[in-house]
């Protein structure tokens, strides 16, 4: 790919940095030649609830659990998360199955309080572009997962991710997950041609998250393996023990079993990729 014009970012950069990033989280590792499954509810909703699927993504040795405490919802009178109490119980089940804790940070007063239970800070697309909670970010020694905005450019979401690194913290992971179009028949226009033209301008891990980029569950296998397909460092998925009577995200998330059946393809897909998995999917068979 043509590289000749100067960019607005740096340290993001290849230029600056010509290999890639790697990020270890607890039992986990992202970037490099590995393949990373980031999966779980968009919401904690009970104990029951986030222990149920916690065991379920254990029995195939899903290391990275995520999950909304505090929810960002377009709507005031939806669910808006259990908060800290949704901290808490994350990190109980997280705990119990020796998973690392993906949870959403939508404020900078909250960083100190989310961080006492999180493994990496999830920052949402309605915040890309929050600076003061990029730079209180920047400050901390965890990960970030860095969301795309939904109305924003790669070069725009870069130098999101610039001030995370410019403020002290090279652990960032930037997600792919849709931007808004003209098209509403999906939730949001998931930008796959995205991934390899940011593996190519930055040595930061791309992972995409096909939940909250077509809204539809159905559509999550096929776009996961797109993905997979075209050099993503990982997949985010939002699975839940009883979709229908989901608090948010319903009609994106997963059944067990289409999670399971997701598995051995993501699997063969890491094979053909030369990237490693570790996650179980050795005994199941592809139909
Ligand atoms: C989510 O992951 O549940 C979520 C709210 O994501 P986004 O910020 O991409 O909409
Ligand atoms: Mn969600």
């Amino acid at each position: 790919m043509d590289n000749n014009s100067r960019k607005p970012y740096q340290l993001v950069s290849r230029e600056w940095k010509k290999e890639d990033t790697i990020i270890k989280v607890k039992n986990s590792i992202i970037g490099g030649n590995n393949l990373s499954i980031i999966a779980g509810p968009c919401a904690i909703e009970n104990e029951d609830q986030i222990f149920t699927i916690c065991e379920f993504l254990n029995k195939h040795n899903i290391k990275l659990l995520r999950g909304g405490a505090y929810k960002p919802r377009t709507s005031p009178y939806s669910f808006q998360g259990l908060k800290k109490e949704g901290l808490i119980l994350m990190k109980k089940a997280a705990d119990k199955f020796g998973m690392a804790v993906v949870t959403e940070v939508m404020e900078t007063n909250l960083v100190d309080e989310v961080y006492q239970y999180a493994d990496i800070f999830q920052v949402g697309t309605r915040n890309m572009q929050n600076y003061q909670l990029l730079r209180a970010l920047s400050k901390t020694d965890k990960p970030v997962l860095l969301k795309r905005g939904m109305s924003s450019t790669i070069e725009e979401w870069l130098l999101a991710a610039e001030y995370i690194l410019a403020g002290g913290n090279e652990k960032v992971i930037l997600c792919e997950r849709g931007i808004r179009t003209y098209e509403p028949a999906t939730r949001n226009t998931l930008d796959i041609s995205a991934v390899p033209l940011v593996k190519a301008l930055s040595h930061l891990p791309v992972i995409v998250d096909p939940s909250q980029g077509t809204g539809i569950r159905e559509l999550v296998a096929p776009m996961s393996y797109a993905a997979i397909a075209a050099g993503a460092d990982g997949v985010m998925v939002e699975v839940h023990n009883n979709p229908k009577e989901a608090l948010s995200d319903g009609p994106q998330s997963l059944y067990f079993d289409q999670f399971e059946a997701m598995l051995p393809v993501i699997g063969k897909l890491a094979e053909i990729s030369g990237k490693r998995v570790d996650f179980d999917y050795s005994r199941e068979v592809i139909s």
